[in-house]
């Protein structure tokens, strides 16, 4: 009989599991699949966002393939479909259509919503989230109309940030809020944060360390309390985060985890009454999953993350074994041309998990010091204070994070320790690198400190 796959969800999760599906199962034993989704595109690229409000390309750019194509490769391609239920027991999902649709397996790509802090004000007209299509051809609209003159970003992390940046450079006034006494708490260090800060527009303001109480206006915003003050704000951007989507999982009586996101074993299989479900995957933001270093519960919310679950979730959907052996997270971010890096825990996520931590923080050039287009690299690195093992890194610069994100990513995986990337053999060429990266200098500066009595 014909194996029956169905995928609820057709963001980057979703998709990944469909695309790798359809690349990797054989002509004599072809599945049946259905992807069911909310919006009417194939797939667009959300992480695309916020470098179209920039002006860098046109928002249409991002829709990467239309419902035809997959449709073409004999996939059931269901847009504009609500999903209502999942009945385990029987095997099928419901469409708000009334239409039963049975499955074999199941894959639950639900995705995450954006989250909107409990202060009044947050449905005014003016107030926006950066999260589907239809967020950015709003916020895009205003921008285009050249009638706001200051905005108010909330959140002052990657997504934030970067929204921070188109506004300025769309000539708005831009202050940015974060609850957090420094930027980007999730990925980097107070001290590392800072080095961000300095560097973005003069038109970007922080107020750091406060939470807005409310958004002020009547029908239109047009202030943003904070404390005492009122910030003067005719656009609002809430990026304050992401919440899985857990609505269908719940009801169908799946098991959720602590950090809200549904519950997940190795083989990224779904729990029900105390067991974990042979026939029924989930992956992507609406899941949760161990961290590697700290080997508790959390989020990862990324589309590389999904990309490696949707290679598990793949591989076990045709008869394999797969496993994912939790998440490091590595995450790069370009903010105002600035690249920022980081990979693995932050100080302070390490020592709310009991973890003693001992720091290098070196500062060097990308390129030989005479090369005349070097640039300036900033690179923390944390061990293990008793192992001295690699658990985190943090980098900023101009150029070259990316690589080294990945390069630090691996030995963290492997165990690596100050000592041993400090004689680890590197590459090197005046016009490329430093005879001495960043890196080795972070180490050492953690090494010696750990060796120093
Ligand atoms: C502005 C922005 C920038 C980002 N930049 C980066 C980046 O640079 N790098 C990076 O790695 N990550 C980035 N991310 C994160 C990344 O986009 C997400 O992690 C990724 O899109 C998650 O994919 P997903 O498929 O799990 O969820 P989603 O993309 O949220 O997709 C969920 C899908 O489920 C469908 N769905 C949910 N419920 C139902 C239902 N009941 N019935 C039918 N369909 C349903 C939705 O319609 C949707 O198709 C960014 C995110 C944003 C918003």
């Amino acid at each position: 009989m014909t194996q029956r796959i169905v995928i609820i969800g057709g963001g980057a999760a979703g998709i990944d599991v469909l695309e790798f599906l359809l690349r990797e199962q054989t002509e004599r034993k072809k599945a049946e699949i259905t992807l069911i989704k909310r919006e009417h595109e194939g797939f667009f690229s959300s992480c695309g966002l916020p470098f179209a409000l920039q002006g860098r390309y046109e928002l249409n750019e991002l829709v990467l393939f239309k419902p035809e194509f997959y449709r073409a490769k004999g996939v059931d391609f269901r847009t504009g479909t609500e999903v209502t239920g999942i009945t385990v027991p029987g095997k099928y999902v419901r469409l708000a259509t009334g239409e039963e649709l049975p499955y074999d397996d199941l894959v639950i790509a639900t995705g995450g919503r954006p989250v909107i802090p409990p202060i009044p004000g947050t449905t005014l007209e003016g107030v926006f989230t950066l999260w589907s299509r239809e967020d950015g051809e709003r916020l895009k609209a205003v921008l285009d109309a050249e009638c706001a003159k200051n905005a108010v970003v909330i959140g002052g992390g990657m997504i934030g940030l970067q929204a921070a940046v188109a506004f300025a450079r769309n000539g708005l006034k831009t202050t940015v809020v974060e609850q957090c006494p420094s930027l980007l708490p999730a990925i980097l260090d107070a001290d590392v944060a800072s080095v961000v800060q300095n560097w973005l527009p003069n038109e970007v303001t922080f107020r750091l360390g406060r939470a807005v109480r409310a958004l002020e206006g009547a029908g239109h915003v047009a202030s943003v309390r904070v404390n005492e003050e009122a910030i003067a704000a005719d656009l609002v951007l809430i990026a304050a985060g992401m919440r899985p989507a857990v609505d269908l999982a719940r009801t169908a009586g799946l098991a959720l985890g602590a950090c809200g996101g549904i519950k997940v074993n190795h083989a990224l299989r779904v729990k029900r009454v105390g067991s974990y479900l042979n026939n029924v995957y989930a992956l992507g933001d609406c899941i949760e999953v161990i961290d590697a270093v700290t080997k508790r519960s959390r989020l990862s919310q990324l589309a590389s993350t999904a990309l490696i679950q949707a290679r598990v979730v793949t591989s076990n959907l045709l008869g394999g074994t797969a496993t994912y052996g939790g998440c490091l997270s590595p995450t790069v971010a370009s903010i105002g041309g600035l690249q920022v890096g980081s990979v693995g825990v932050t100080t302070a996520y390490a020592r709310s998990c009991g973890m003693n931590v001992k720091a290098g923080i070196a500062i060097k050039y990308t390129k030989a010091r005479f090369f005349p287009t070097r640039k300036l690299i900033v690179a923390k690195l944390l061990f293990d204070a008793s192992t001295e093992r690699l658990i985190g890194a943090q980098l900023i610069s101009e150029e070259g994070i990316a690589e080294r994100i990945n390069e630090l990513t691996l030995a963290i995986k492997a165990g690596a320790t100050a000592l041993e990337l400090i004689m680890r053999e590197r590459c090197f060429e005046p016009s490329l690198t430093m005879v001495e990266d960043v890196i080795v200098d972070a180490a050492m500066k953690a090494h010696k400190r750990a060796t120093t009595p």
